[in-house]
């Protein structure tokens, strides 16, 4: 029998690989993006409760309404826009499956979709599996903003959709409100639709404003908006996110979504709704949390001969090795790990074609005082 792989580019991806090779070698964890603190005591106790309560069931595919209404709440209060609770929000396993879904309803055969890397790796294979051609246009280091000349050179009448991703990862780069602008204007008098990323919404510095397609109503009328629990409430293994679309493309998106999963894990569900109505504080000053610790990782690595780069939003922090090596990125953080115990995330696994001199390592701050110390004191001594 021939197995004919539908993903020849694909292998394991760099965030597993880097967690197994922190684990084999008991290095201090600063790859795979994941805090190792927990979410709200309440968050927690609630979805208990919801088990214990009988909650166990399927619930709509489309998700809990009280879940789906808190989200359109929120979406409204924080970006102005008006969302429909029962026809433009989903509730789904993860931002991957929303990922999934945005784009496996509307990507058809010999579409191309533009990608602006360093990018998620979860888009291209999605694109491939339903017949898409990935085109990747390039971020500019260090700040990592647009170019939004390239991108308007690499639209074609091919040219289906358009994934943007603020705050970014790797980066932590972030738009400002002239971003909204030039994509809105982009796309004007077009059917390229978009899907924007916005997983790390509620992480965002120096008193900046998260850019959500939603504040744009232009954008907003052609916008997959897909954010993620995981990442708000500490619970990356979860696995709830969330697409805010308009009804029309929300019902193409549906239609996906119910032979993907059908619905999400009911418990969790009943437990977000829950904390959103009770404690909306938590995303508020979630900027300042994290912001504190990126305050706190970038001065104990401050005499280190590393060189940072900035961080606007998000948990990572991109650093400049080419004072300690000369290996290529992958070769670093493989060195890195066995050597001096420490795992990071090589840049050039987010680009089709990494810059050939590119010397950046992504490590993740979303940890704890000590073990960011410990991390530090590891790479003090390179
Ligand atoms: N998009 C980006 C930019 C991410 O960093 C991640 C996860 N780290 C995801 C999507 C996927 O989110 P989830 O874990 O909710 O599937
Ligand atoms: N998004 C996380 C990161 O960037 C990884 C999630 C995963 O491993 N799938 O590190």
């Amino acid at each position: 029998m021939i197995i004919e792989t539908k993903l020849p580019k694909v292998g394991t991806t760099i965030f597993t690989v880097m967690s197994q090779l922190a684990s084999s070698h008991k290095a201090v964890n600063l790859g795979q993006g994941f805090p190792d603190f927990d979410g709200p005591q309440a968050l927690r106790d609630a979805l208990v409760e919801a088990m214990a309560s009988g909650l166990n069931q399927y619930v709509p595919a489309s998700g809990l309404p009280a879940l789906r209404q808190q989200i359109a709440r929120k979406s409204e209060s924080l970006y102005g826009c008006k969302v429909d609770a029962d026809t433009d929000v989903t509730v789904t396993s993860g931002a991957t499956e929303a990922i999934f879904c945005a784009i496996a309803c509307s990507v058809r055969r010999g579409d191309e979709v533009i990608v602006l890397d360093p990018c998620y790796d979860c888009y291209e294979p999605a694109i491939e599996l339903n017949g898409g051609v990935a085109v990747h246009v390039p971020l500019h280091a260090p700040a990592f903003s647009v170019d939004w000349q390239r991108v308007r050179d690499a639209i074609t009448p091919r040219t289906r959709m358009l994934i943007v991703n603020t705050p970014h990862n790797p980066s932590g780069s972030v738009f400002d409100a002239a971003d909204l602008e030039a994509l809105a204007d982009i796309t004007r008098d077009t059917n390229i639709l978009v899907l924007s990323d916005e997983v790390y919404e509620h992480i965002v510095f120096d008193g900046l404003a998260h850019q959500s397609a939603l504040r744009h109503a232009e954008l907003a009328a052609r916008s997959f908006v897909i954010s993620s629990f995981g990442k708000t409430y500490h619970c990356t293994g979860w696995k709830v996110g969330y697409c805010v679309a308009p009804r029309a493309l929300s019902a193409e998106f549906r239609k996906v979504h119910q032979y993907v999963t059908f619905c999400t894990f009911s418990p969790a569900q009943a437990a977000f709704a829950r904390i959103l109505e009770d404690d909306p504080g938590h995303y508020r000053q979630l900027p300042a949390f994290y912001q504190a610790r990126r305050e706190q990782f970038r001065q104990l690595l401050a005499d280190t001969r590393f060189k940072l780069l900035p961080v606007a939003g998000a948990y990572f922090q991109l650093v400049d090795y080419s004072a300690i090596s000369d290996k290529d990125d992958l070769g670093f953080c493989e060195w890195l790990v066995a050597n001096a115990g420490v795992a990071a995330i090589p840049v050039s696994a987010f680009y089709e074609t990494p810059p050939a001199d590119m010397r950046l390592v992504r490590f993740c701050f979303a940890k704890s005082d000590q073990v960011l110390a410990a991390a530090a004191e590891r790479l003090r001594k390179l």
